[in-house]
């Protein structure tokens, strides 16, 4: 499980102790439609050993091998359609100036960081700002004859590209979340085939689960469900089955790093990683899970994988990512303090003792620097990751939890005197309680959601873990967060040095109330529900915590000069309030409250004040702040002697956004359609 960056948004933070070392460090790179792209540092990678280096270098290169599965996994026509627009924006000869050029430039740089022909975040197909024409005959000029598929290029082939783009009900949405439609028909993502159901894949894994077994294995997470034949069969992402060539030159690259492993647990895991890719056997991937989990001795670490599943509509396929870091000794000693004290923690949460862990184990966390983003991580990557995500693992074994700190940074370094706070904080007070204690609070937030939340509290026996289906992700991202917020405030975390300010959390309580209630708002097209998991579960806390505490108005919305403000008047109360709601919430999940969930979610989650949030798009509208971020990776180059030896890596930070994605596209596209 991850935590997004929603949170961070652009608020101006002060974090002084980095300020006049980052002087120089250019950190936007491109700014284009509702994003903005950042490069973050590598801080640290010099002093890594050679050793270790070279093994960073090959995990580095096995993570890039894998972004052409993503594009598949998002949209079966994106692997088609990149080089089509690729070959056009290098190809074009006509003054690269005009409108139609810029737009479509607009549209390919918007494609490039949602994987795909959908925004990452809102699902949404883009909306192309190029005329139809344009394209065409772009078309025509550049892609005709090029290649075997367009050797007998004709208009059929053109229009059926043209449709795609600027057709609105092609491919509308990648995944459509909405209560009452078939998700899977709806949905334009590539998980499951042409003409397979919602209803039929319910009844195919529910078919297949036994729900006897407490080791169960992670149904449909590496495979695509089509119908053949009128039967369902899984197509598995193995070596030989599906997405073969990507996964064979990524495990080509794992099998280099291995030969520079720090030890021989971490051997041992890369070796079952490439047993599992190879076979596709979901079992190998439970045992790799439990050997890296357990891996905890090792500098370097990576993801890499199916692994995250809020790209299936029904949240069982993981999409492909990877990310490769290693551990930042310094800042780990604050999560380290948090998990060593996880069974306090745990033995002291709000819920109901019957839904606690009597023994909380092996939560691990840690503070990492990435040193590349790739797959379903790239651009746009999460701050904080909690992994494995099965539940008989996390409750057997433990999780490991990481908090992406040089990521962090980058956004708080960009995000300075951009006027957010000036134009959404109700007062002065509560603004310079942020400048103080923000930074630190958002990132103990993460923390606790990443170390503590995800892995706190255990199911009845017998509950099936996708008992709250649909709604799963939400519910478990605001259990989380729940988590986080509530002990924030408590005094273990001063006494535990954590803290050096009791009031300190009010800092977060304001921003996490201010941006659930209102400014997440602006990443939400005027008319449109919210339908991403994690803006779902912050609404769903905030908007909670306002209608319960209204009585007592423990948090109000109030007009201020014509604009809304958000006024928390009683920070104790509102305490209690996330408490209370994460007793609820753990209860739905314990439980497998289906009906209890989708309430919840239905009532608080889902639908925008649609006054409300034209004030907040008009407001933001004022200020240049994109709402949406994300980052070109640095370079690494191997260094060789004379007789071919790898002698250094060295790390540089100077490609841009265009030049990253070509040149990804160039040497790194194992499934390349053409
Ligand atoms: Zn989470």
């Amino acid at each position: 499980m991850t935590t997004a960056i929603a949170t961070y948004m652009g608020l101006s933070i002060t974090f002084n102790a980095m300020a006049t070392d980052n002087k120089k460090f250019d950190y936007v790179v491109d700014r284009f439609a509702d994003i903005e792209v950042l490069r973050y540092k590598v801080p640290d990678f010099e002093n890594l050993s050679l050793n270790q280096k070279l093994l960073v270098y090959h995990l580095t290169e096995a993570a890039l091998e894998g972004r052409d599965i993503l594009w598949d996994q998002n949209c079966a026509v994106n692997l088609y359609l990149r080089p089509v627009l690729e070959r056009i924006y290098t190809n074009y000869k006509v003054d690269r100036n005009n409108a139609d050029f810029k737009a479509f430039e607009k549209y390919l740089k918007q494609v490039w960081f949602g994987n795909g022909i959908h925004h990452h975040y809102s699902m949404d197909k883009f909306t192309p700002e190029f005329s139809r024409e344009f394209f065409e005959q772009q078309f025509m000029e550049n892609c005709k004859g090029n290649s075997k598929i367009f050797a007998d290029t004709d208009k059929a082939l053109c229009k059926s590209f043209a449709d795609i783009i600027f057709d609105p009900t092609v491919y509308a949405k990648r995944v459509n979340q909405a209560a009452g439609q078939d998700l899977i028909v709806t949905s334009a993502c590539n998980l499951y085939g042409d003409g397979v159901t919602q209803a039929e894949v319910e009844a195919y894994y529910n078919n297949l689960k036994d729900t006897t077994d407490l080791t169960p294995i992670s149904y449909g997470l590496n495979s695509r469900l089509i119908k053949k034949d009128g039967k369902l069969i899984e197509e598995t992402y193995r070596i030989g089955g599906l997405y073969s060539n990507a996964i064979k030159a990524i495990c080509g690259h794992l099998n280099q790093a291995m030969q520079y492993a720090e030890n021989d647990a971490q051997r041992a895991t890369i070796a079952k990683l490439i047993e599992y890719y190879t076979t596709g056997n979901l079992k190998a991937f439970d045992d790799y899970s439990i050997m890296w989990t357990e891996d905890t001795a090792s500098k370097v670490d990576f993801i890499n994988g199916f692994i995250e599943s809020y790209g299936d509509p029904l949240g069982m396929t993981g999409s492909w990512e990877s990310i490769v870091n290693f551990k930042n000794d310094k800042a780990s000693a604050r999560t380290e303090i948090i998990s060593s004290n996880a069974q306090w923690f745990e033995d002291n949460s709000p819920v109901d003792p019957r839904f606690r862990k009597d023994k909380v184990k092996g939560v691990s966390a840690k503070v990492i620097t990435a040193a590349i983003l790739a797959g379903d991580a790239y651009p746009a990557t999460p701050i904080g990751i909690n992994l494995p995500n099965a539940n008989w693992i996390r409750a057997t074994h433990g999780s490991k939890s990481v908090t992406l700190e040089n990521i962090t940074e980058a956004y708080d370094e960009a995000s300075h005197g951009n006027g957010f706070n000036e134009e959404f904080v109700i007062d002065k007070s509560t603004r310079e309680l942020m400048n103080k204690y923000l930074f630190i609070t958002d990132n103990l937030h993460t923390d606790l959601h990443e170390c503590l939340g995800h892995g706190s509290g255990r199911l009845l026996p017998g509950v099936d873990p996708d008992a709250l289906k649909a709604h799963g992700s939400t519910l478990e991202e605001a259990r989380a967060d729940l988590f986080a917020l509530y002990y924030l405030a408590d005094p273990k975390l001063v006494e535990l040095g954590l803290l050096d300010n009791p009031d300190a959390y009010k800092a977060e309580y304001y921003k996490y109330m201010l941006n659930g209630l209102m400014t997440q708002l602006m990443r939400i097209e005027p008319g449109k529900d919210i339908e991403e998991a994690h803006m779902r579960n912050r609404q769903l806390i905030a908007a909670w915590a306002l209608k319960h505490g209204a009585k007592n108005k423990v948090v109000e919305l109030v007009k201020k000069g014509g604009k809304t403000y958000v006024k928390i008047n009683d920070y104790k109360a509102l305490r209690k309030l996330f408490g209370e709601l994460l007793g609820e919430i753990q209860r739905i999940k314990s439980e497998g409250d289906y009906n209890a969930g989708a309430k919840l979610v239905e009532e608080y989650a889902v639908k925008v004040d649609p006054k409300l949030h034209k004030e907040v798009l008009d407001r933001y509208s004022h200020l240049t702040i994109a709402p949406y971020k994300g980052f070109v990776n640095p370079v690494y180059t191997l260094v060789k002697d004379k007789d071919g030896n790898p002698i250094d890596v060295t790390v540089s930070y100077d490609e841009d956004y265009i030049s990253q994605m070509l040149r990804y596209s160039r040497e790194y596209s194992p499934l390349k359609k053409f």
